[in-house]
This record gives C-alpha cells, structure tokens and sequence, in this order.
C-alpha cells in the first residue's frame, strides 16, 4: 500500500499537503478528447504510454476513450495494469532476464501481452523462458529509425529474425516497433517532419522485405506526443503509442508546435517554507520530488525564476511586484512528466478548486 495521500476528497486546494502532483481533470478529459478527435475516423489506433503516468486509473480512462491498449517499459508496469484490467499490454522494450520473460508469459494467460526484440540473442532468451509454459507472446522487431538506442538496422537479417521468432512455440510475430523518441523533443516542426519522413522510409522498407519473403507484418507502432500527427498521416503506422499528451510537462511546452496542442493538465504544487534570505523564496521540493532532466519545474503561479536546487528545496528569486510569504502556495509545471511522476505515490485530482479523486501512481519505482 503506498503512504497516505496528500489530501482528502472534498478538500479545497489550499488543504492538499505539498509537495503534490495535481491533475486538472478537465484539463485532463480535454486532453484525452483531444487525442480521441485527432485519431477519429482513421483506422490507426492509440497505445497510449503508461511509463508517463504509472497510474492505472488513468490507464482505464484512456481505455475508455478509445486505446486498443496500454504500451509499458517494464515487466512491473504490465503487471500492475493487467492487474487493473487492461486487456492489451505491448512491453516496448527489451526485455533478457529469463524469470522476467516468464512474469510476462504467465500474465499472457490474462491478457495479451507483446514485447520487442531488436536480434537473436532476446529470441534465444524467450524460448528458454517460454519452454514447457502455456503462453504466448507477439513479439515486435523493433528497428532503428533513427533514434540510435535499441533497434536492429533494417537489412534482409529482420526476414531471418522474424522467421525465427515464428519457429519458438507460444511466440507469434506481430510486427514492426519504429519509435523515433529524440524526434519528439526537436523544437521546429520542420526538424520533427525530416526526422518522422526518414523513420517511416525505413519501416516502410522493413515492412516490404518481410511482405517480399511472405511474412506478413500487421503492426507498425511507434510516435509519441510531439510528432504523432506525422506517424499518424503516414498511411505505414497503424498504433501511436503517446504517453505524455495526457498530462504533458515543461519540455513539450518548448516545442514549437504544429497543431491543437495539449494543455498542462499536470502540475506540481509546493510551499514556500523560508524567505529568510533576502531576495529569496525556498520552497519544500527539491530533486526527490522533481525530475531535473529537462530542466527545473517552472514556476507558473506565480510566475517566478528557480536559481537553485537540492535534494529537498528550490529556491526562487522572489518576484519583484509581489514578493512571496512563507506558507504561500507555488504551482509548477514538471520538467519532465515521466521520471517526476516516478518520484510520487499519488495523483490529486481537482475540479473546481476541490479534490475530486486520489489516485495512486502504482506501477512507480524503478521497477523490476
Ligand atoms: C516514452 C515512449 C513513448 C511516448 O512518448 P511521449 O513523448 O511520452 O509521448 C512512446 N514509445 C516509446 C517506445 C517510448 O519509450
């Protein structure tokens, strides 16, 4: 059981306990609405990304608004949302530890779950995991559209690859993993448009090699928040797996983008605790309560500048028009949403200036 939340149901914003992350729920609709109308009347569907949020409640709702399933990065997420009842549950990711494999494969008798391999060591690995157990696995060939972390270069070797994966009993070859994620974060949309125009070039070429030979490859899933509408225009992908555009964070707001754009459902609420020095307002989170990878929380209301940080504090330069009082209320917008989220057990849900819901964040940690 994670610890108690930060607040009670019914309880004004002033009476949540910082540091907290807050979700604006109409925001939040209006987001998940936003990606359902995006998608309407195309046959693509969404995966969305449960590593931004961890949360299953909100798994549950962008299974109501429309997602064929839930993409995941580790072997503890897909247990915690198939244990909350997701039906579909794609591990984007590879995965080599033969006891993990096996968590999946027995999750596999729940749900459908599929995974990535990107050669033939991972499929070695499935096999062993897999022998004498009744499951059964899609597997994607993630390839490198040029994102340089994970994923085989396309060449003739993806034909063999696929041909062995549909020899090992209780695995089925479900398709093509094309994520080009350093795409998402270049600021001008003609960069993300070169960057998608090359990624789906070599998926396209992927996936005609695997039809030349006589494989057929039904899926071809990738994208995220900042170059979906590009995936989705393509006519090669046929999942998004966006994860961010539910809650979205500072880094995204960087973006310059290219169409509707989705609204900071997700913030950051703190408390000045020290103004003793002059010039200066401290407020009670630090690093253990925000990510710092793509810069500091942005301070939104009210707007002020973070010079410093630490494990437990963030110091602003107090704001010349109204400086601020210990025990004021400052609401930031996260750096970043997934690994700031990570560090939180709850998500306070507000509407109307009361807490509406408290949903816990239960696929956090590092996760096995
Ligand atoms: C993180 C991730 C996504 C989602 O990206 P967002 O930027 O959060 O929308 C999609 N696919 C994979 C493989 C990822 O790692």
């Amino acid at each position: 059981m994670p610890p108690r939340p930060p607040a009670e149901i019914g309880a004004p914003l002033a009476q949540i306990e910082t540091p907290a992350l807050v979700i604006d729920l109409d925001l939040f609709e209006r987001n998940l609405a936003a990606m359902a109308e995006a998608l309407a009347g195309s046959r693509v569907r969404l995966r969305p990304h449960g590593k931004a949020h961890k949360c299953p409640e909100i798994a549950r709702r962008q299974m109501a608004a429309g997602a064929v399933g839930l993409c995941c990065q580790k072997v503890s997420e897909a247990e915690v949302f198939v244990a909350a009842g997701i039906p579909d549950v794609l591990l984007t990711n590879e995965v080599v530890d033969v006891r993990k494999l096996q968590r999946l494969a027995d999750l596999s008798r729940t749900a459908r779950i599929g995974l990535c391999v990107d050669g033939p060591a991972q499929v070695d690995r499935l096999a062993q995991a897999l022998a004498g157990r009744d499951a059964t696995l899609y597997v994607l060939i993630e390839i490198d559209v040029g994102q340089g972390r994970c994923g085989m270069a396309v060449s003739p070797d993806i034909v063999s690859l696929a041909t062995a994966i549909g020899r090992v009993p209780g695995l089925t070859f479900g398709g093509l993993q094309a994520y080009h994620g350093k795409a998402q974060h270049l600021r001008e949309p003609e960069a993300r448009r070169a960057a998608i125009a090359d990624a789906v070039e070599r998926a396209r070429i992927a996936k005609a090699m695997l039809e030349g030979a006589g494989i057929p490859c039904p899926v071809i899933s990738g994208a995220g928040t900042g170059t979906f509408r590009l995936e989705l225009a393509s006519g090669l992908y046929t999942e998004l797996q966006a994860g961010s555009y539910a809650l979205m964070d500072a880094d995204y707001a960087r973006n310059t983008l290219d169409g509707p754009i989705f609204a900071h459902a997700l913030t950051l609420h703190a408390t000045v605790i020290s103004t003793a020095v002059p010039g200066q307002a401290v407020l009670d989170v630090g690093y253990k309560g925000a990510a710092v990878d793509s810069g500091p929380p942005v301070p939104v209301s009210p707007q002020a500048e973070v010079i410093g940080m630490s494990d437990e504090h963030t110091i602003l330069r107090q704001p010349a028009r109204k400086p601020l009082a210990v025990r004021d209320r400052v609401v930031l917008v996260p750096g970043h949403v997934d690994p700031t989220v990570n560090l939180h057990d709850w998500f306070v849900g507000v509407r109307d200036g009361h807490v509406e819901a408290l949903w816990p964040i239960s696929a956090r940690g590092a996760g096995l």
